[in-house]
């Protein structure tokens, strides 16, 4: 069986089996063993301790001196699945328009919708396949994507048959969530109901069928979906096992979050706009708040109130949103920088918030987020840094030097 052992080396987020989400103040708290050694066996950890205990090894060694090696990154929110970047309408958002009057006039997510149509599924799959390989080299050992550039029954299948694909062959784990109401398609601008019947009636009983998602997403925004057709959206996908991760909040305070406490969503994700009343909503819920910063940075719009969300007790999540839209970089190092860079959570808590959070928001939390014995074993190694906060304040500096996966290192992995 395949052996690792790391020795001389910090490790980070030492967890006891079965803990549960870290909220408010244990956010703080992340547990790390210095001068340490770890030993992955098959594709799981097996034990790890001090280096006055450290066992000999026939197998691979790994002398990680002045490095630190941290459970990888779950990134609980991505729509990694896209034909093309939008970079032109970046160069739009530069010259003055906003992100609303760009989807007004067809571009945004209808942009994306409309090159997708154009694609073959096998395209479709090569280039989702070639940014996944991307982001497992930068340290992200669980992910979710999502649907929601079909915007039409054909449209959304060949995505979600797209993520099963990746599934297949992804040496990290996949969750796929079904966001077939992501924007009104402009065939159906005088027809709302009639997107949503085709989404419910027609789509997600062959979704359920062929086990093409895991979770039910909705934009619920202005402009996009409302809070009455959010629940209608939970509703059915409760019914076909689906549990909601939401998109809410991002420009406004509708009642998107309510909406989600009542139908026992596992996330609402966004949360850039934020009052008290969805602050206690949450408080006395178990939904998860994921916070997305690279989208507010990208668009230069205002950060989620992490701080007074984690001073309610609440259990934070960080991801990175990936997109081609608003956030075209699935860099969770990044993320987490921006975490404590733009909304003054600690770098102990965005790491917290970024792997153990992260794979809860996936319901991967018993296998995944921590360095804890029997859990997979999906690292990562540093290069050589001075302490876990020069992550987030190195911010530019490629931080991952090898990458383990299932117990095995990147670099013998066929990703
Ligand atoms: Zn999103």
């Amino acid at each position: 069986m395949n052996e690792i052992l790391i020795k001389n080396t910090t490790l980070v987020q030492v967890r006891e089996p079965n803990i549960s989400i870290l909220k408010g103040e244990s956010l703080r708290k992340l547990p790390i063993l210095e001068n340490a050694w770890i030993r992955c066996q098959g594709d799981r950890i097996l034990d790890f301790g001090t280096m006055d205990s450290c066992p000999s090894d026939d197998g691979q060694v790994i002398d990680a001196k002045g490095r630190f090696v941290f459970p990888s990154w779950c990134d609980s929110h991505t729509h990694l699945v896209f034909a093309a970047y939008r970079e032109q309408e970046f160069v739009q958002r530069i010259s003055g328009m906003s992100y609303a009057e760009i989807a007004a006039k067809g571009g945004g997510i209808l942009n994306s919708a409309r090159r997708l149509r154009a694609m073959s599924e096998d395209e479709l799959f090569e280039a989702a396949h070639q940014r996944l390989e991307q982001l497992i080299k930068s340290g992200t050992g669980a992910i979710e994507i999502k649907s929601g550039y079909g915007l039409s029954a054909e449209g959304e299948l060949k995505m979600l048959r797209v993520i099963k694909r990746l599934k297949a062959v992804s040496p990290i784990p996949i969750k796929a969530s079904f966001l077939g109401a992501h924007a009104l398609p402009a065939a159906y601008k005088e027809d709302r109901k009639g997107y949503m019947d085709l989404l419910i009636n027609e789509l997600l009983p062959v979704i359920a069928e062929e086990q093409l998602a895991d979770y039910i997403d909705i934009f619920c925004e202005k402009g996009f979906f409302s809070v009455a057709e959010a629940e209608r959206m939970m509703e059915a996908g409760n019914k076909h096992g689906l549990r909601a991760k939401i998109h809410t909040n991002q420009f406004n305070s509708m009642g998107g979050i309510e909406a989600a406490v009542a139908h026992k969503a596992l996330s609402v994700d966004h949360l850039e706009v934020v009052n008290e009343a969805e602050i206690s909503a949450l408080a006395n819920s178990d939904v998860i708040p994921t916070l997305l910063p690279s989208a507010p940075f990208f668009l230069q719009d205002h950060y989620p109130p992490a701080r007074q969300l984690i001073e309610a007790g609440l259990p934070l999540c960080l991801a990175s949103d990936f997109n081609p839209g608003t956030s075209p970089s699935g860099k969770m190092a990044f993320v987490v920088a921006l975490a404590c860079i733009k909304m003054k959570m600690l770098p102990e808590e965005a790491i917290n918030a970024a792997t153990f959070n992260g794979a809860a928001a996936l319901e991967l939390e018993n296998d995944f987020g921590s360095i804890t014995k029997g859990k997979k074993a999906n690292l990562f190694i540093t290069k050589p840094m001075p302490s876990i906060a020069y992550i987030p304040y190195g911010f530019t500096e490629e931080i991952v030097d090898q990458v383990v996966i299932n117990g095995q290192l990147l670099s013998k992995l066929s990703v």
